[in-house]
Order: C-alpha cells, then structure tokens, then sequence
C-alpha cells in the first residue's frame, strides 16, 4: 500500500485492518528522512526507540488491543520541546549537550495518546525568527523551492510535514512560528488560545505569549491532536480551567450564517498583489459556503508589532538569563572568574538574533526607559486587546493572509532584522490579542509557492475557527497539493 501523506485517520485505519504495520509505517518516514536530508528538518533523530515503539504497537493490535487516539502515529517534535532522554537543543549551541529530565506536558501527553517521536525539528534560536535561519544547526530549505527560507521558527517543523517526514509536528508560535513557517510551506498549522495548551516543558522565549501548536495537512486532524494536548496542567499555573471542547464533533456543523470579518488594515501597501488577491477569492469561496462576509476595521493592528517586540525583547532578557553555563548546557572552562564565565559562555553559546533581543530586553527594562517602552507597549497591548475582543461582538471570525509575501529567498532578509519583523505583521496580533488563529493552505502562487490564509478567532473559540476551516477544506483541495521534489 502506499503509505504517502497518510492522515491521523487513514493511518488508524490502515494500522486496524492490517494494510500496513506500524514498523513498516516508521520505517517508510525514516526513508523519506534519509533521502531529503539535504533539506535540514531535524537536529536529532530517535529512530531506534520509535522502532521499538512501533514493535510494541503492532504486537498490541495483533493481540486485538484498543487503540488510542494516536496509537502508532509518528510524529516529529519541535527542538524547543523538553523530551526525556532525547537531546533538547532549541536550535542553540548553548544546549547542544542538553537532555532534558523530563517531558514537557505536550510531549506527556501525545505519547499517552500513543503517538511515536521519531525526531526533533530543526527551528530558529530559542524560537527567534521568521526564516529558520538563526539555528546553530544550519538553515531549513523551503522544499517548494530550495533556494528559498520555509518560515520560522518551527521551519523544520513545517518543512518536515510538508514532504512527509511525519505524520505531524508540533511547533510553537509566540509571534507567528507555526502559521507563518505552515503558510511558507503549504500545511495547515493552528495556534491555540495562549493558555489552553500546558506551557510545561517548553523552552520559554516569552513566557506571556508563547504557545504549543499542531502542524499537518488537514483542519480535522489539527482538532484531533488539540483534543489530546489541551487543558488544564497542574505544571502550568496559566493554563485555563475551561473545559476543552470536542472539537472533532464541532468541525462537523454547517457555516451557513457564519460571520466573517475581513479587517482592511490587512490588505496593505507592500503586500503581494497576488496574495490580497487570492485571499479576496477565498472570501468568495466562504460566501458559497454560505458564511456572510463583512468589511471591518482594526485601526491599532498598526501599533501590534512594535508592542510585540518590545514585550517579547523584555521577556527574552529575563528567561534567557538562566543560561549562564552553570545551570545548563555549554559551560566555559577557562574563564578565570564567576563574571568572566558567564561573559564566555554566553558569548560562544548565543547567536547573533539571541544577543540582539537580549541587548534590547534589557535595555527597554533599564531604569529610566521601562516607562518609556515596556510599560507603554502593554498599555497599548490592552488597547489591541479590547478592540480585538469587541470585533467578535459583530463577527465569528477574522479572515487575512498569514504572510504579506510568499516564502523569500535564503539569505535575502538575513541581515536586516527589521524587514525580518515585518515577514510577522499578520500573525502577531492573535498573540497580543491573546486570540486563537489558524493558517491554511490556499494554492501557489504564479511562482509555484504556496500562499497562506489565516482565520482568527475568539479566545478559546477554536472550534469556531476549526469547524469553518474544516469546511473549506471539505469543499476544496488546496490542502492536498504537494511539493515536487
Ligand atoms: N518570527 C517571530 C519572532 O522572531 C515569531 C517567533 C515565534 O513565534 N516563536 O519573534
């Protein structure tokens, strides 16, 4: 049988009516791996234990067992994500060493579920970045086209379910890492409602916005593997007591009435034409579905960006101070003195993205400047907030691009962090905003490169934003086109 860009379902059901084993299942993903290595989407590999794991799996149906929600389903992880026993570098050479002690409530979870780890995903930095090109382990390929970046920072991530290295990945998205690496890459990637998802475990780059994401082909199977991960964590006091909702049975209902806002602080000057365009014909495609479009307005979109960075360069400086060579990872041995060491340490251990955030974070928490800058950006972040909250009065949804551009070349933003930032002006708001979002495929582009649409929602409407995903994914097919490698 061919095993080629199986879904969580297909492979359940081909795992239960003994079309293929889940040996053979492991093995066919470590050979997709082997031959599009060049492509850079994995930092460690786990292939003797997920074979194992595979083993026990077939033992267990040819014994008749029940099977789990993702009994048998390999799945490639995020390099951000703490797993037991298994390297967790977060794309930095300050960890490269690193095993963690234990696993973060994600990973606790799939594998309760049953779920296999076949590797960890190459990402940006500490999850800095929008290309995929900060990692200390070398650059991701956009597997559309090699020349150019797959997003960031769960590029690997996105990559790697792009040309089937995996059933699915999870990723992380403070300010974008899993739609906007999901838009440049052509899958379907949701960002959950800050909270929803247990933050346990995961490297925090900014704790108040950072969140756990599902990566795949389809809107159902984002709902199935979000079934799995959220809720409540006692390891995470932010997590929301909200019960969580059977999102596989809400994807099911009709949109007919459904309200879709397209605010018009998103189709902006310098973005691709091609994009506003298609993005305006998806809206259509909505409308034949029945859903009703309508014309909003979210004037501070324009201030988000600057609050995000400022908010996130704040936290960035606090949670990467536990890095001092002593704790964790990379650790100097010649330095002559406690100072020196961390300065050494630090110095060889962070790149260049990591330093630069840093540098800022501090300075914008300096005495004489937090009034200036951080306190202000989450004054305006409150603003951003309401106004975001109150459009929810008048719309069930919000439709834009993920990426006002499509996947760009390597090297070509590399040295121009602010034009590096802009590559987020679509995705950051759902974090400001604390909203849930999701980024779905909508076809290529007269280049041959996949564009992005993004729905957000109301936080912890996820099934509002999945369901209408869902639909549009029943009624088309761009979710099913794959790359030519
Ligand atoms: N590209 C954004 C940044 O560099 C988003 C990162 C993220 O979501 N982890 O901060």
């Amino acid at each position: 049988m061919d095993l080629s860009y199986l879904t969580i379902s297909e492979i359940k059901k081909g795992l239960r009516d003994k079309k293929f084993s889940c040996t053979e299942l492991v093995k066919y993903y470590f050979t997709r791996i082997e031959s599009f290595e060049d492509i850079n989407c994995f930092i460690t590999l786990n292939k003797k234990e997920a074979l194992k794991r595979a083993k026990e799996v077939d033992k267990k149906i040819k014994s008749g067992e029940e099977l789990k929600a993702l009994e048998g389903v390999p799945i490639s992880v995020k390099d951000l994500f703490m797993t037991k026993g298994i390297k967790t570098t977060a794309g930095s050479k300050i960890l490269e060493e690193y095993i963690a002690p234990y696993d973060a409530t994600v990973i606790h979870r799939l594998k309760e579920a049953g779920a296999i780890i076949i590797g960890k995903n190459n990402c940006d930095e500490f999850a800095m970045g929008a290309s995929n090109e900060n990692s200390a382990y070398g650059p991701v390929l956009n597997p559309w086209d090699k020349s150019r970046v797959p997003g960031g920072s769960s590029g690997g991530s996105a990559a790697s379910v792009a040309i089937d290295m995996g059933t699915f990945s999870i990723g992380t998205d403070t300010g974008g890492s899993v739609r906007q690496p999901g838009a440049l890459c052509g899958i379907t990637a949701l960002k959950p409602t800050y909270a929803r998802v247990s933050r346990y475990g995961i490297i925090a780059m900014t704790s108040s916005f950072d969140q756990a994401g599902p990566m795949t082909h389809t809107a159902e199977e984002c709902a199935e593997i979000l079934e799995v991960i959220a809720g409540e964590d006692i390891n995470d006091s932010t997590t929301s007591k909200l019960k969580v909702d059977k999102y596989t049975e809400d994807i099911k209902k009709d949109i007919k009435g459904k309200v879709i806002g397209l605010p018009k602080e998103y189709f902006i000057k310098g973005m691709d034409m091609e994009i506003e365009i298609r993005i305006k014909e998806m809206a259509e495609e909505f409308k034949k579905m029945g859903a009703i479009i309508k014309e909003v307005s979210l004037p501070s979109t324009e201030h988000a960006l600057a609050v995000y960075y400022i908010i996130l360069m704040a936290e960035v400086s606090s949670n990467l101070s536990r890095y001092d060579g002593i704790r964790y990872g990379l650790n100097n041995k010649q330095a002559k003195n406690l100072k020196e060491h961390y300065e050494k340490t630090r110095a060889d251990g962070f790149g260049d993205e990591v330093k630069r955030r840093i540098m800022m974070g501090t300075y914008v928490l300096s005495a004489g400047y937090q009034d200036a800058y951080y306190n202000q950006a989450k004054k305006v972040q409150k603003e951003i907030q309401k106004e975001y909250l109150d459009i929810f009065n008048e719309v069930d949804v919000l439709l834009t691009p993920t990426t006002p551009t499509t996947a760009f070349k390597l090297g070509e933003k590399y040295n121009d962090p602010l034009t590096m930032y802009l590559c987020d002006i679509y995705t950051i708001s759902a974090n400001v905003a604390g909203l849930c979002a999701i980024s779905l495929p909508v076809g290529l582009s007269t280049q041959n490169l996949p564009i992005g649409m993004q729905l957000m929602g109301a936080p912890f409407k996820e099934s509002v934003i999945l369901n209408l995903a869902h639909q549009f994914q029943l009624n088309t097919d761009f979710h099913k086109r794959q790359p030519n490698l």
